[in-house]
């Protein structure tokens, strides 16, 4: 069985990832979704950029025939070309283990690993290898701003293998992130040890009779082809991953307890969980009532909510604002302003959209226009990101101060205000839930911020109007959704704190 850096890569995302790629039913992955369609193609598009000022060399080889594969590098390398794309390296597991560590010695039966790299790059070196002197390092292009861990680990696995093919190890191993100019060099001794214990661990869950147990987790999940599959398996099991406030480091901390199921967690006193790691006093009162509040299938208000005046507050006009953003351009290109003239009963959607990034500045003013018509009006959002925008923007286009400031100090973040004040019988506190919650329904079922990137990437590229039309539609329903958020808060909270009985 082949082990890859991919795997290696998946492994650290997910402990279940590897054991259902290589184990699992094809037949139950999800289809690709074209949002990862389009990071894949953003992959070999950045690949594409940096090869291109490269002289490089690749092995031609059958179509995964991967000893053939192997040759063909190995003749490369003999060579002694500059630079070898996405060359063939191969060592059996059970010889690397033997002559790296002992730690592995009560391991699985290692004889059916195979460890197959195959790095972005070689980069030829001075230095003394088995082909003379020269030797290569591996080099990882990565797409990725910062040089995470897994980044580094795919690196260690890919010089280890390296190692064991030109008889010397390298000295160090490269990675080119999109936003750096120069190469970051990994350090291997850091790095290799622990490289080693993530692929021993690696082959354990490879071995395990069913792999991890499920852990849904939106941020690493959404993108995963199994997501159908997990999703399904952790709804049936009622799993607590789904309770939002439960994080990997938490979970191992309730199971420790056996708090694993919504009606232990329910009936626990907070006091028990506050002092363990990744909790405190809040965090242990937020969750307790979090599972009560999924397993009554009701809203409650939390211990310690924000002040009822903060919340039930009113306005004659309001005003309800979202953002869409292209994060690759660092460009902000609609900005949405809903106003809600409650005396008059009456509304208005403003779509500032700029259909050319160099707009941005343009639609900028037209905001900040637009929003001192109402000076007295709040200016409701979900998340910071409204926000850290505007001052951002301030900033970039050399906006006075006594123009800006006014308007932040009338912003009100109904995000903010909510998960600090209840709880509610859903699984994530994103908009979408919780508007859906309230019966609010997106026009386009399918939409999303993130497919919103992607099809202004794609009216830029063709300029396509529909796609214009369907993300103008979906900030549109993002302000509305927001303002049924509040008026929901508000209403619930005057009910709580105002017309119960004492
Ligand atoms: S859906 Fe989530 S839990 Fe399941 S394999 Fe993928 S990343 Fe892991």
């Amino acid at each position: 069985m082949l082990i890859n850096a991919d795997l290696l890569l998946q492994y650290q995302r997910c402990k279940r990832r590897p054991f259902l790629d290589s184990h699992g039913d094809k037949n139950q992955r999800d289809t690709p979704n074209e949002l990862l369609l389009k990071l894949q193609q953003d992959k070999i598009a950045y690949q594409k950029s940096i090869l291109a000022n490269l002289s490089y060399h690749q092995p031609d080889y059958p179509r995964r025939d991967w000893q053939a594969g192997q040759a063909a590098t190995v003749e490369l390398m003999q060579r002694g070309v500059e630079y070898i794309h996405r060359g063939i390296l191969l060592v059996s597991y059970d010889d690397w283990v033997n002559t790296e560590s002992e730690n592995f010695s009560a391991s699985p039966d290692y004889q059916k690993y195979t460890l197959l790299s195959c790095p972005d790059l070689l980069v030829k070196q001075p230095g003394e290898s088995r082909f003379g002197d020269w030797m290569y390092v591996p080099a990882s292009l990565e797409m990725g701003k910062r040089p995470k861990q897994e980044y580094q680990v795919g690196v260690a696995f890919h010089a280890q293998v390296l190692a064991k093919l030109q008889g010397t190890s390298p000295p160090t191993g490269l990675l080119k992130l999109r936003t750096r100019e120069n190469s970051y060099s990994v350090d291997l001794l850091k790095w290799t040890p622990q490289m080693q214990l993530i692929l021993a661990e690696l082959i354990q869950a490879l071995e395990s009779p069913d792999g991890a147990e499920v852990f849904i987790s939106r941020q690493k999940c959404n993108l995963c082809h199994w997501y159908s599959k997990c999703y399904a398996i952790a709804q049936s099991e009622k799993h607590l991953s789904l309770l939002p406030g439960v994080t990997p480091v938490r979970y191992t901390q309730l199971q420790e307890l056996s708090l694993t199921t919504l009606e232990s967690l329910a009936s626990t006193s907070p006091s028990i969980l506050e002092n363990l790691t990744g909790f405190d006093h809040e965090v242990a009162h937020k969750l307790v009532v979090q599972a009560q509040s999924v397993l009554q299938n009701r809203p409650f208000i939390l211990p310690y909510p924000l002040p009822p005046e903060t919340i039930t507050y009113t306005a004659p006009i309001e005003i309800y604002f979202d953002i869409e953003a292209q994060p690759d351009l660092n460009l902000n290109y609609l900005l949405g302003v809903l106003v809600v003239n409650r005396q008059t009963n009456t509304e208005q959607f403003y779509s500032l959209l700029a259909e050319k990034p160099e707009d941005e500045e343009i639609v900028w003013r037209q905001f900040l226009d637009l929003v001192w018509q109402y000076p007295e009006a709040p200016i409701y959002h979900f998340c910071a990101y409204e926000f850290d925008t505007v001052k951002r923007l301030a900033k970039l286009y050399q906006t006075p101060y006594s123009s800006v400031r006014p308007v932040l100090n009338r912003f009100v973040d109904v995000y903010e205000q909510l998960t600090q004040s209840v709880a509610l019988p859903i699984e994530s506190y994103a908009l979408k839930a919780i508007a859906r919650w309230l019966g609010f329904e997106w026009r386009d079922k399918e939409a999303s911020g993130a497919k919103c990137i992607y099809w202004y990437d794609m009216w830029l590229e063709t300029g396509d109007r529909t796609l214009l039309e369907i993300i103008q539609r979906y900030n549109e329903d993002d302000c509305r959704a927001t303002r049924n958020v509040k008026d929901w808060l508000v209403e619930f909270f005057q009910e709580e704190y105002y017309l119960r009985p004492a």
